[in-house]
């Protein structure tokens, strides 16, 4: 898409001068204009009720209009704009009610037409927040003590200019005392209302602002001319409390990002955090901030800590590779436009491995946890049956439905897996570089020259595949286009191995828990690597690897494991019983059910639990310590 257009032509109504509408010799909008912007006025005082009311003022001409829901989300790659959420739409104008029509095949557009003499439209709706705690920024947002507050949810706006062209004026009536975090700049607050800056529909949609009861902001490069801080919103004010190694690892994150990019692309950096057990956890990146939703004990339990530990490094990376740095399929002039996911594995895949990168240089997991998270990922890759079929790329062009794909066949179906097996590619074509150029560049050179450019504000600068190979080239001459496209479009490809193998480091299996195994399964069974199954602490089958043993025994997703070898299901009943079956010749007996009936099954199983762990393969140079290394902090470990 071309973003460069000039702003001239939206406003000459150029781009509206195609529709049906338009054929009708009527009038078309005004396109918003930064001296004639579109307001928009939330209320949120209502957010622990799970309701927002929102008010718009539209300038428009009279004639017919059409406004857009948005639909297609930056970040979130698919079209699941919560349209299903608005409740209680009114049009009106010169104080008289304007009847409205959804359009039958964009159901996310709707039309009307503006009345003589009206030049102001009023649109009123409420966005309900009563969604399930699951999903992206359309899932639970709210509680009684916080609310995150996306602005395309509670906004329209009109048909016939680009989103960048589209100016808004935005304010936020907050529950009384709440305080608040965001990017977007503030220019006044009287009493729980605060007034922000005018600024383009894409900057707005781009600022998400948290707020809440329990509320802490923390300076990360406090002196420096750069702000970068961590606002946070929690369900509680114990949650709050981040250690000062944590603080000390978020500085170095900043740091070690600063050092391995060169440049930034932001004015300042908000890391938004919100801390509940009862919203969606998920991450979602911004130009100049990122909405990180996890756990409310995230910060003050070591388990929960250690499990969050990746997400901050992840969003942040995404200000240079996804906002900065963008497929040109997903740089859509406006939120209607489909994207085109093809180049996820670089926009996520890159971006979760230099997360990983950043969370072992910045000490937020040690380099023997985070070694114990690689040989986790190796091993689940290498039981993937879903690889035999589905190519990697087909996991990124497919993303859309995928994002919304269950756990149960997942190991066959595959998912969004350009983000896991995305980061073992990029972690091979870290040490390919360094292999050919005898350690003398890396993926570090590569980010200086694909991410660099000019310092200091938002800016989006589109890619394509050919773009990521001359990068590559230019660092170390290579068939770049082989290496990738062998592994992106082959299946039961070797990169999980080769990946590690080529970092100078191999996957052993023992009977020694891998240390972020448990913390990633939470109270789940996973014996994918062994028997083929995960299981719910209440014994439902969630998942059955494809031809594995529990599969051979007929097995599935959805049955409930009532019994193992006579005894009723437990977790430590079906660890205890796949290793005394090591030793002997007896299958582990299982009793399942599958609605109202029940199953004796046997599984031939003998090869004990097996759990993963990368050790040194002394035959290849050790890069994997090197690209872990920190650079502007002490080694601990
Ligand atoms: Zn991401």
């Amino acid at each position: 898409m071309n973003l460069k257009m000039a702003r001239g032509l939206a406003m000459a109504g150029i781009f509206a001068a195609g529709g049906a509408m338009a054929s009708l010799g009527a009038p078309v909008a005004l396109a918003q204009t930064e001296a004639q912007p579109i307001h928009v006025a939330v209320d949120a005082t209502n957010a622990g009720q799970k309701i927002l009311h929102t008010h718009l003022e539209i300038p428009v001409q009279p004639g017919p209009l059409t406004l857009y829901y948005p639909e297609w989300i930056p970040g979130e790659h698919m079209p699941d704009g919560p349209i299903i959420q608005m409740a209680g739409l009114k049009f009106s104008g010169a104080g008289k009610s304007i009847p409205w029509r959804r359009d039958l095949v964009e159901m996310f557009s709707i039309h009307l037409d503006v009345p003589k003499d009206v030049n102001a439209l009023e649109v009123d709706f409420d966005f309900l927040l009563s969604a399930v705690g699951s999903g992206f920024s359309a899932g639970a947002s709210a509680t009684a003590s916080l609310d995150v507050l996306s602005w395309n949810q509670v906004l329209l706006y009109p048909k016939g200019a680009l989103a960048k062209d589209i100016y808004f004026s935005p304010s936020l009536k907050l529950p009384a005392g709440w305080k608040f975090g965001t990017a977007l700049p503030v220019t006044s607050q009287e009493g729980d209302t605060i007034s922000f800056e005018t600024v383009p529909l894409t900057e707005l949609v781009d600022s998400p602002v948290i707020s809440g009861r329990y509320y802490r902001a923390i300076k990360l490069t406090p002196g420096e001319p750069v702000s970068h801080e961590i606002d946070i919103a929690a369900d509680s004010a114990a949650a709050l409390e981040m250690t000062a190694d944590t603080q000390a690892s978020l500085h170095n994150l900043v740091a070690e990002a600063q050092l391995l990019f060169g440049v930034h692309h932001y004015r300042g950096y908000h890391f938004l955090l919100t801390l509940s057990d009862d919203v969606a956890h998920f991450g979602l990146e911004h130009h100049e901030s990122s909405d990180d939703r996890t756990s409310e004990r995230s910060l003050i339990d070591d388990a929960q800590r250690i499990e969050f530990a990746g997400l901050l490094p992840h969003e942040y990376v995404h200000s240079w590779n996804g906002k900065y740095r963008r497929p040109a399929g997903l740089a859509t002039p406006d939120y209607q436009v489909p994207m085109k996911d093809d180049l996820l594995w670089v926009y996520e895949g890159l971006t979760e491995y230099l997360g990983s990168v950043l969370t072992a240089r910045s000490e937020l997991l040690t380099s023997q946890q985070a070694r114990e998270a690689l040989a986790l990922l190796v091993a689940q890759y290498e039981h993937r049956p879903g690889r035999d079929w589905r190519p990697l790329q087909d996991t990124a062009d497919a993303a859309p439905f995928l994002y919304d794909s269950t756990a149960d066949w997942a190991n066959w179906r595959r998912g969004t897996d350009f983000y896991e097996e995305g980061e073992l590619l990029w972690l091979d074509v870290d040490s390919t570089l360094r292999m050919i150029t005898n350690d003398k560049k890396s993926i570090d050179d590569f980010c200086k020259i694909f991410h660099g450019g000019d310092t200091g504000k938002p800016e989006l600068k589109t890619y394509n595949f050919e773009d990521v190979v001359a990068a590559l080239n230019q660092v170390a001459p290579y068939d770049w286009t082989g290496f990738l496209r062998a592994r992106l479009d082959g299946v039961a490809t070797k990169t999980p191995e080769e990946s590690l193998t080529n970092s100078g480091w191999r996957l052993e299996y023992d009977d020694q828990p891998n240390l972020m195994q448990e913390i990633e399964e939470g109270g789940r069974g996973a014996y994918l690597i062994s028997i083929g199954l995960l299981v719910a602490s209440d014994g439902s089958v969630v998942d059955v690897t494809h031809d594995g043993p529990a599969y051979k025994a007929g097995i599935g997703p959805g049955m409930k494991i009532v019994a193992v070898n006579g005894a009723q299901y437990s977790a430590d009943g079906i660890r205890e019983a796949i290793e005394s079956a090591k030793n002997g010749t007896e299958p582990i007996t299982i009793i399942t059910s599958n609605g109202a009936r029940f199953e004796t099954r046997s599984i031939d199983y003998h090869g004990g639990e097996k759990y993963p762990h990368i050790v040194r393969d002394e035959s290849h140079p050790d890069y994997l310590s090197e690209i872990y290394r920190g650079k502007t902090v002490q080694a601990a470990n």
